[in-house]
């Protein structure tokens, strides 16, 4: 059981409110004086069976002991949990050991922040970074952008700069730990990058979280990167995406090139929304960071075949999008590094004019195929089929399907049969649910939500997924560490960043979340249906109070202004509970986009 359940567990909402009101006998309930806005007449309830509250005067919210906690104290998630964790006597034992984790981050991001430091002074003043400087000036890189990357020269030297951070306190360990230092067989470590050109990796705040390194000679691999860290995983950052998150906001467009001297050259020759991936491949991640900035996304990657395998899952892209990816064509055997520096208006151009990725595809696979046999035919379906049956967008699948039909000189219904018998891939692996463990001691019952959870874990697996607020407001969420979740996600839409912004303490319920097995299909579908109960459910609970008010108020002869609002609203929410019922069994005729 997570730290927090045992704390919900031990703690009575009743409790911990009649601290802050004084709460009487209301039917099965209690009532007071709301603590959060000023009454005369009792609007504030708390229900012990639900252990949650209410407020139908002037605040016209409620919640459960967190959020009655958090709103009273002024103080967030973590800290009501730490409050309510020590009045219910519950250790909090993950506390110090993920505020340590944090607190080992922060060490590397210091780390590597002063190995860039180090780097760049060798590469500007070292006599032994000659050849990395002419190596520089060749790709006529200016001291500004040097800045501006921050490049770096490491000395070819097995201890320089192990002994360097070693002097300013860090431990070999710790060293290990950010990729810096490598351990041989003998137990002994060294500096990993040795004369080498240097590119820190910096993620979207501005820290330094790994490195890139380029050889000077001949040998291989030409470039490494730093290992994965805690800090760096070169699938989820792009390069260059500190630099150009500003300007991809403001063009509304982001560029994926794929090395960082493509980057390089491309800011500094004022093509500023550009980033490159890590790797041959673009991830779904990735993506996922760059639509916060845009949904215009353009691949200028080098049309080998990594290129075109790349190019292959660009579909997956866009469905995470939600959008279409175009694709920048490359005067053949040049990068987009030789053609901005030619003439930076050559590649304006160039962008100006970035084809669809599906017919991009499309284009490469059957240029290599002769269409007039029925063998060509076929292996153009099997190739391309896979691709067609991804697309979400109906009317762009449509498209495609008859565009397959026109080549393969076949009619649509045929294809439309060859497309059906092919197999859309598996989704996503997910890890098995953790088995519960068994609960010893008779607690109070804990007020769960399945519903919430599903919704939630359907909403983080499928980032694409669009929240409006007015299908999906953060009140349907009644559980506190559902609630903040959700809030936060709205804001930012991306894992890492998510996990960053939210308490540690919530991090084992994002992973359950993450983890939650899910049906993989009809998302969309279930989407509108788990927003549908969540709706119906708020409803019902708040037509339930308002009843219980009314009945209350009648029978109390306080005064009756607050009468007529509540009925007004019970009323309001019964038509609302018609329209929902209305749309139970009924699909909408459109799928949200
Ligand atoms: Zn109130």
């Amino acid at each position: 059981m997570s730290a927090i359940d045992e704390v919900k567990q031990r703690t009575d909402i009743v409790e911990v409110v009649s601290q802050y009101a004084s709460l009487k006998k209301a039917g099965r309930n209690l009532t007071a004086l709301c603590p959060f806005h000023s009454e005369k007449h009792p609007s504030f309830f708390v229900y012990p069976e639900q252990q949650s509250w209410h407020c139908f005067g002037a605040c016209s919210t409620g919640g459960d002991v967190f959020s009655f906690v958090m709103r009273k104290e002024g103080i967030d998630f973590g800290e009501a949990l730490r409050l309510l964790a020590q009045r219910a006597g519950v250790t909090l034992p993950s506390r110090t050991e993920r505020e340590g984790e944090k607190e080992e981050r922060e060490e590397l991001y210091r780390i590597n922040e002063a190995a860039a430091l180090y780097f760049n002074n060798l590469l500007l003043n070292s006599p032994a970074a000659e050849k990395a400087r002419s190596y520089v000036t060749s790709r006529e890189f200016s001291p500004q952008t040097i800045t501006d990357f921050q490049l770096g020269f490491s000395l070819d030297s097995w201890e320089a700069l192990k002994q360097y951070l070693r002097e300013k306190g860090h431990s070999e360990g710790t060293l290990l730990t950010a990729g810096l230092l490598i351990e041989a067989e003998n137990g002994k470590t060294h500096d990993r990058f040795r004369g080498k050109l240097m590119f820190p990796i910096r993620d979207i705040k501005g820290r330094t979280i790994g490195f890139g390194a380029r050889a000077l000679d001949d040998s291989l691999p030409k470039y490494t990167n730093s290992p994965q860290t805690p800090t760096f995983d070169k699938s989820s950052n792009l390069y260059g995406i500190d630099l150009a998150a500003a300007s991809i906001r403001r063009q509304d467009a982001a560029i994926i090139m794929e090395g960082y001297m493509d980057v390089i050259t491309a800011h500094q020759n004022g093509v500023t929304n550009v980033v490159a991936s890590m790797g041959t491949a673009v991830t779904e991640t990735q993506v996922n960071i760059l639509k916060r900035l845009s949904k215009n996304l353009m691949l200028a990657l080098d049309a080998d075949a990594a290129g075109e395998e790349a190019m292959l899952r660009g579909v997956g892209y866009e469905n995470t999008l939600d959008a279409e990816v175009r694709v920048i064509l490359l005067p053949k055997g040049k990068d987009p590094d030789d053609v901005i520096k030619e003439d930076v208006n050559i590649w304006q151009d160039l962008a100006a004019r970035a084809v669809p990725i599906v017919d991009y595809t499309f284009n490469i696979v059957t240029s290599k195929l002769d269409l007039t046999t029925v063998k060509n035919q076929s292996l153009a379906v099997e190739k391309l089929g896979p691709i067609v049956i991804e697309i979400k967008d109906q009317v762009r699948k449509a498209h495609y399907i008859q565009e397959l039909a026109r080549l393969t000189k076949k009619d649509k219904r045929t294809i439309e049969a060859a497309l059906s018998l092919i197999k859309p891939p598996p989704v996503r692996r997910r890890m098995p649910e953790p088995e519960p463990r068994a609960v010893t001691r008779a607690l109070r019952q804990l007020v769960s939500s399945p519903l919430e959870a599903d919704c939630l874990a359907l909403l983080l697996q499928h980032p694409e997924l669009e929240i409006s607020r007015e299908d999906l407001p953060p009140e349907y969420f009644i559980n506190s560490e559902n609630h903040e979740i959700f809030v936060n996600w709205q804001q930012v839409n991306d894992l890492s960043l998510l996990r960053e912004r939210l308490d540690a303490s919530l991090h084992e319920h994002l992973d359950s979340l993450m983890n939650k097995c899910l049906p993989s299909n009809n998302v969309e579908q279930r989407y509108i249906d788990y927003t549908r109960r969540l709706r119906e459910r708020f409803l019902k609970n708040r037509a339930a109070k308002i009843s219980e008010m009314l009945v209350l108020e009648a029978e109390s002869e306080n005064s009756d202004t607050d009468r007529t609002r509540l009925e007004e609203e019970g009323l309001e929410i019964s038509v609302q509970l018609r329209d929902v019922d209305a749309h139970r069994n009924r699909k909408r005729p459109e799928m949200r986009r």
